[in-house]
């Protein structure tokens, strides 16, 4: 059994509930959701976001709330050198961990953060400062911190494992920290995915701990190797290429770790249906493109 399924929205009236409904929809038993727009900071009071009625609709279904992912929105940054809007950020995320809590999803991604200003070595420190106050802040909430594998564009933060380790080495309560590991990004920042998945787990065992990883993002790229783009791409049309990423998924060590799809849109159509059928079958389809442009 796989956990799959994709980055889902949370919009309109439906909210929550709209959200679960979506990933039923793609034959989804995960899915991964930003509790408002990625790119600002206004939210929804929580009353209006039918948590109840979608909670009832994965029970219906099946759904384990522990494949409930969600993704800190990417405009806030720990690391700004700007100690005011550094406060703004531990707030801003603290008020999202509360959120993620009632919304009775385990873990909240989130772009360790980039190091505009300062050092690197002065951007891990106000990284994990940040992250101290926030796990204070919520103290006695279990909802886990995934920082994410950064593909390594400008200047984000973790972009090689030993600087999620840096991180982590600083956090006071290491049960509040864990990884998401982002197949599309570890192979732009140049980890081998594509050949060698077995070996860049070594290696991140090594470093962090594989017990650490809690989520993947199952993404295809774009770019080569090395490339540091974050360009996403259908999955088994880019440079990891179908057959890498059905390993990753099917990995036993990893088996029970959500699995998550954020392929880009095909004009205007989501993929995600037909990109776990692809999963579930193990087969690649070359006409997957044609076949979702054609659903409408
Ligand atoms: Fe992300
Ligand atoms: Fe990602
Ligand atoms: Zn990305």
């Amino acid at each position: 059994m796989i956990y799959i399924g994709s980055h889902v929205s949370l919009k309109g009236d439906e909210m929550y509930l709209g959200s679960v409904e979506e990933a039923l929809s793609y034959d989804a038993n995960a899915f991964m959701v930003y509790t408002g727009a990625p790119q600002n900071t206004k939210r929804r009071p929580l009353e209006e976001m039918k948590i109840k009625e979608a909670k009832a609709l994965m029970k219906e279904n099946n759904i384990l709330l522990s494949n409930v992912i969600v993704h800190a929105p990417y405009i806030m940054n720990l690391a700004n050198p700007d100690k005011v809007k550094r406060d703004f950020a531990v707030e801003f995320l603290t008020s999202e961990i509360k959120r993620t809590h009632e919304m009775g999803a385990s873990q909240i991604v989130l772009h360790p953060g980039s190091a505009v200003g300062s050092t690197r070595e002065q951007a891990i420190k106000w990284i994990s400062e940040g992250l101290n106050e926030v796990i204070k802040n919520t103290k006695g909430l279990t909802v886990k911190i995934a920082l994410e594998t950064m593909a390594g564009k400008g200047n984000e933060i973790g972009r090689t494992f030993e600087e999620l380790r840096d991180i982590i080495n600083l956090i006071e309560d290491k049960t509040r920290v864990s990884v998401c590991f982002d197949t599309c990004h570890t192979h732009d920042s140049g980890y081998d995915v594509r050949n060698n998945f077995k070996g860049v787990i070594e290696e991140f065992d090594k470093v962090v701990g594989k017990e650490y990883i809690s989520v993947f993002h199952i993404n295809d790229s774009k770019n080569v190797r090395g490339s540091r783009k974050d360009r996403h791409e259908n999955l088994g049309f880019g440079h990891i290429g179908f057959d890498s990423l059905i390993k990753i998924i099917y990995d036993e060590d990893f088996l029970s770790i959500p699995k998550i799809l954020e392929s880009p849109y095909v004009e205007g159509n989501p993929p995600y249906k037909e990109e776990i059928m692809m999963i579930k079958s193990k087969k690649f389809n070359p006409n997957l493109k044609e076949i979702i442009v054609n659903k409408t």
